[in-house]
């Protein structure tokens, strides 16, 4: 049974988030975009509020609160910036709910627990140079050496590069099986022969932190494999169910953005003897950003509700993600539009909505990607089977205590 109204405590969190935001976030964000600079204590602030961990049961340190909490505090931290959202998405979505459902009591234990607590920070190496949608066509493999693996290879486009102490890092430990041959790995920054680099001369997301992740030789312990080896490429996807709905949820956040600044903007600027929001064709403009908004956050809420009751979700989170960030796309081209010349000047925030709605239509999946995903579904050349680990169903059993 799908139910959409929001708890007391959802908008608790909504409003908390939204005045972190406006007082936090807004007034700053233009200088950090310019500067392509990446606001590390805005992670901090997050951590204090208990947003690092916002579905991770309390019992792994956590907020124990449900996954639309979760879509909540994406949608209104893009309200802000793409930046922040998509560091909660690579550490909550990717990496920490991937913990939950894939690690072992200890791997939680080290790393989960850490992680939702907000005092150490997860990122997901993935894409390389010459593997993006084609996931099998990585490079990066992963040797046994005694109860070590060799880890040796590169990834590109990861967020948070530079700012995270652990990454989820998928390499081939037998390239022989293609997908079968991938696996999964806890690498710690810390680790020698890791290192990071960020690309510059981003289009979007200016403020936030992306780059390459180097591996020469580093050992990693095997109690770092995650799950059992050749379950990589599995655990990606799963890993991407949950990061999907993050970042979808965060479009929710980049169309409503748009629509408050358009309507601001339709009530101040006049032409032709009239407030430019008395025209019809820029009201077309803006009922399209309304229908996307409504439209996305059912779709986004939808897939949450069967996130909390523990219910596969691959599906309706890949088209939750395909609409809402084309939505979003799209709202944002059409808010530059209606602030005419000074849409196209960081004078407005709405430039930067444009440039920021950009990376989402690319990454975890692009828009072609599921587009063939939905079309694969209904054509019946695709189906999911129920998981035999899901995520925990919400709300979450308190059965076993944190260690720290
Ligand atoms: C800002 C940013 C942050 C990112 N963060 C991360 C991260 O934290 N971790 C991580 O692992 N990765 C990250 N990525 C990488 C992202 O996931 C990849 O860029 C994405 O998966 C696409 O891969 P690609 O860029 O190699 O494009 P390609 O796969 O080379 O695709 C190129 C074009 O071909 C199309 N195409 C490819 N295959 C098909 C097909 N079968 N059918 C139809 N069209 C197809 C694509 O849709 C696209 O238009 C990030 C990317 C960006 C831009």
């Amino acid at each position: 049974m799908l139910n959409f109204n929001l708890s007391d405590e959802h908008q608790s969190v909504q409003k908390m988030v939204k005045d972190f935001v406006d007082k936090e976030i807004n007034p700053y964000i233009r200088e950090w975009d310019e500067k392509g600079h990446f606001e590390n204590s805005i992670l901090t602030r997050l951590a204090d509020l208990g947003l690092m961990g916002v579905c991770i049961p309390e019992a792994y340190g956590g907020s124990g609160m449900d996954y639309n909490t979760l879509a909540i505090v994406c949608e209104e931290l893009e309200r802000g910036d793409t930046a922040f959202r998509t560091a909660v998405s690579v550490h909550t979505g990717l990496n920490s709910l991937t913990l939950l459902q894939w690690g072992t009591e200890a791997q939680k234990q080290k790393y989960l627990v850490p992680q939702a607590k907000g005092e150490k920070v997860g990122a997901f190496g993935l894409t390389e140079p010459n593997a993006g949608s084609d996931v099998a066509a990585m490079q990066t493999s992963a040797v046994l050496d005694g109860d070590h693996y060799i880890l040796n290879g590169q990834k590109t486009w990861i967020s948070l590069c530079d700012v995270a102490d652990h990454f989820l890092v998928f390499a081939y430990t037998d390239k022989s099986k293609k997908h079968h041959g991938i696996s999964a790995f806890i690498v710690e920054r810390t680790m020698p022969g890791f290192s990071s680099r960020a690309i510059k001369g981003k289009l979007g997301i200016r403020a936030g932190n992306t780059g390459e992740l180097f591996f020469d030789n580093v050992r990693v312990p095997k109690d770092n494999l995650l799950g059992q080896e050749g379950e990589g490429f599995k655990i990606a996807m799963s890993a991407l169910d949950n990061g999907r709905f993050t970042v979808a949820a965060g479009a929710v956040g980049q169309i409503r953005a748009c629509i408050e600044e358009s309507v601001k903007y339709c009530h101040e600027r006049k032409t032709f003897g009239k407030e430019i929001g008395k025209h019809q064709l820029v009201q077309q403009m803006i009922a399209k950003m309304e229908a996307g908004y409504q439209m996305s956050r059912l779709l986004v809420f939808s897939a949450g509700c069967l996130k909390n009751e523990g219910k596969r979700n691959t599906r309706e989170t890949s088209l939750a993600k395909w609409q809402a960030c084309d939505f979003a796309n799209e709202a944002a081209n059409d808010a530059v539009q209606i602030h005419g010349a000074y849409g196209f000047s960081n004078e407005y925030p709405v430039e930067r909505f444009l440039r920021n709605s950009k990376a989402p239509v690319i990454y975890e999946g692009t828009r072609e990607i599921h587009t063939v995903m939905q079309a694969e579904y209904l054509l019946g050349y695709r189906e999911d089977k129920p998981l035999s680990n899901p995520l925990p169903s919400w709300p979450f059993e308190q059965k076993e205590t944190v260690q720290s």
